[in-house]
């Protein structure tokens, strides 16, 4: 680079950043005061030493007028010092600063030489000196903008060296050599510091983007954490937080709160018939209609898939609850409209209000409670959570616990109930049914404590108890009476249960005699381990049977890709064969479904005869049901079996007779 490349390059002002300017602007708006405070104070000084040699223009006149304009110059900084800087403003400062600095300097050196001829020795030395001084203090002020700092050093500088550079005197030339020298390495240090300066300035602005950057990404994730992207509406975790301080707040204030838990029912199914896009728009329009209820002061929230919950603050009494709960479920019953078409819904709600000494967790368990009460006995309302629905928990809770330590041997016993076969006149199996007897609670029924041991997972030692008595049991049968035995999804998902039951029947005489029925909610969890689950009992001998066949997620797949042996018809629809012409059509569909797949069908709950007569009709054959016996005790079923016998010997008896009269 050439010397004046360089020198045009050290003068230009390199193009700053916004950051960078206002520095540079706050750095001077500091400094400039103190500067002129000097510039004035040290000229004052030189002209008082010169009053009574010079001429009055020359030590009032000009130094007062100079004075002027750094006194505006000040009044100027001074009034902005304060003042909310902009970008465009402080940059035409700093151009201001950078003409008028060299020219106020200007001004200064010539006001200050033209003093020269007027004094003694003395009084020139204090000139050289009063230059040199206020040069090096003024190049100071403003080393934080390079140009406006060289160009003043400049300006003084050359008019100085050239002005004692020719006075004969030597010592001047030495104060001018001694001033070069000063300037230039003041230079140097200058653009040393202006580098570091911009360097700071820069790295401080970027550390404020990043720290603003991470900033604005907590608070993205801090309102991802607590909003559901969905509704926009808080989410779980937010809505524990404000039942958290609410119970808190009402603690302190002896006031109640109130929560609801709002879910729509078979929501499942609109997603699968309309596809997810449509699931979200409904609940989506859900939660719109659900705010549009809520009061300012109340705190909505969707916490799970179809599932809402209100914070109410000090609701008056269940009244209130229960008018909140009925107004809620009555907005969701308006239709949705969907591009498939329009759907109508409804939304169970369950209600509770604090108690002293409730958690979130205790409260929202009352809600969450009362609202699969209102889904089970009367879905679609609302409903506040009693004392009675209170009893009931403790009553469960106790029989769970009665459970869990129920000695199962004991407790558990079994009954049978025939299966009879129209076509071979005869039964041909019994279907074992669990009962247990607690030495506390007395009978309980299974529709009770059977969901409860799947619920508690002691499901899997019943099984193996029933599975136990029931092979004992077909000891004392005939040979030609299987046995059909429950087994519960959570059977069939444990493989240790399923070693378990393969190890009884391995262990038991052969043929095999046992059925297992299974249910398709069973099944459904996972198809493939239920699959495996079931060959492992195939293999043994085991036949399969697919229970209450009808009522569930009835699906060809399952009684395609699962290794089955029977259908068993719920008997909702054995209830409706003879009034009902769907009924008699779903059963006559399974019935040839059965029969084209080689498999057998059993009517369960058969209890008139008009339903045997209308299944036997539409070719029916294996009947379970009251009409053919009830659940009976191990040591009624020989009984049973013989009664059956002696009726089928008359029934032959008499056709003897008839065939012989
Ligand atoms: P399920 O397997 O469908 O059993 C048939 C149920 O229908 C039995 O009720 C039986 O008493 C009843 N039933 C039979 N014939 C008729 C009839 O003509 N009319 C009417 N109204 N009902 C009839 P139960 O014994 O109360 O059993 C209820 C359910 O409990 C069973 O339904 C089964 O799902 C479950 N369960 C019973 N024992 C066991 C077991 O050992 N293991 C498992 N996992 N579940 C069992
Ligand atoms: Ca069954
Ligand atoms: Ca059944």
């Amino acid at each position: 680079m050439s010397v004046f490349r360089r020198a045009s390059h050290i003068f230009s002002e390199p193009p700053s950043s916004q950051e960078l300017t206002l520095a540079q602007w706050r750095a001077l708006s500091r400094q400039v005061p103190l500067l002129y405070l000097m510039l004035v104070s040290n000229t004052v000084i030189l002209a008082a030493t010169h009053i009574s040699s010079a001429p009055w223009e020359l030590t009032i006149f000009i130094p007062a007028a100079l004075a002027i304009v750094c006194a505006l110059r000040v009044a100027m900084w001074w009034r902005n010092r304060n003042a909310e800087m902009n970008i465009e403003k402080a940059r035409r400062d700093l151009r201001t600063m950078i003409w008028l600095g060299p020219g106020i300097a200007v001004g200064f050196t010539a006001w200050a030489l033209s003093l020269y001829p007027f004094g003694d020795p003395f009084q020139q030395s204090q000139i050289a000196f009063y230059m040199g001084v206020t040069t090096i203090g003024v190049m100071f002020c403003l080393m934080h903008v390079r140009r406006a700092a060289l160009s003043v050093g400049l300006c003084v500088l050359l008019p100085f060296t050239a002005f004692f550079g020719m006075a004969d005197q030597s010592t001047f030339l030495a104060i001018a050599l001694n001033m070069t020298l000063v300037i230039a390495a003041l230079t140097v240090i200058l653009l040393i510091n202006n580098r570091d300066f911009a360097a700071l300035v820069a790295s401080r602005s970027e550390m404020a983007r990043r720290q603003s950057e991470t900033q604005r990404l907590l608070e993205e994730n801090h309102r991802l954490a607590n909003m559901d992207t969905l509704t926009g509406l808080p989410n779980r975790r937010s809505f524990e937080r404000h039942l958290n301080l609410a119970l808190a707040h009402a603690d302190k204030s002896g006031e109640m709160v109130g929560v609801a838990r709002i879910d729509l029912d078979g929501f499942k199914s609109v997603n699968e018939i309309f596809g997810q896009i449509c699931g979200d728009r409904v609940i989506i329009e859900a939660a719109h209609r659900l705010k549009a209820l809520k009061r300012p002061d109340m705190f909505l929230a969707r916490t799970d898939g179809s599932g809402f919950i209100l914070i109410i603050p000090s609701p008056a009494d269940d009244e209130t609850l229960a008018r909140y709960g009925d107004a809620m479920c009555q907005s969701i019953k308006q239709f949705f409209e969907l591009p498939g078409g329009n759907v109508r819904l409804t939304a169970s709600a369950g209600l509770a209000s604090s108690r002293p000494g409730d958690t979130a967790d205790s409260l929202f368990d009352r809600a969450d409670y009362a609202t699969s009460f209102a889904k089970r006995e009367v879905r679609g309302t609302a409903v506040v959570f009693s004392k009675d629905h209170s009893q009931e928990i403790d009553k469960v809770r106790r029989m769970e616990h009665l459970l869990h330590t129920a000695d199962f041997d004991s407790e558990i016993y079994i009954l049978l109930q025939p299966q009879y076969d129209m076509t071979l006149r005869a039964t041909t199996g019994f279907e074992v049914l669990a009962r247990w007897r607690s030495p506390l609670l007395g009978e309980v029924s299974p529709a009770e404590f059977i969901p409860m041991a799947e619920r508690t997972g002691c499901i899997n030692k019943i099984t193996q108890t029933v599975l136990r008595k029931a092979l004992l049991v077909c000891r004392t049968l005939p040979s030609s009476i299987r046995v059909s035995v429950n087994l519960s999804a959570n059977d069939i998902g444990s493989t240790t249960t399923i070693e378990a039951i393969a190890a009884q029947i391995g262990a038991a005489p052969k043929p095999c005699r046992i059925d297992f029925e299974i249910t398709e909610t069973a099944v459904v969890r996972d198809l493939n381990q239920a699959n495996d689950a079931l060959l492992v009992l195939l293999a043994l001998g085991a036949r399969i049977s697919l229970d209450d066949f009808g009522t569930g997620h009835s699906s060809l797949t399952h009684v395609q890709r699962l290794p089955l042996h029977r259908i068993k018809i719920d008997r909702s629809f054995v209830a409706e064969v003879t009034c009902d012409v769907t009924s008699r059509a779903i059963v006559k569909t399974v019935l040839d479904l059965c029969r084209n797949l080689g498999m057998s069908c059993v009517f369960e709950g058969v209890e008139t005869e008009e339903q045997l007569e209308a299944l036997v009709d539409l070719g029916g054959s294996v009947m379970q049901g009251y009409l053919f016996g009830r659940p009976m005790a191990v040591d009624k079923v020989d009984d049973y079996l013989r009664r059956e016998y002696a009726r089928d010997r008359r029934i032959e008896d008499n056709c003897l007779l008839e065939a012989v009269g």
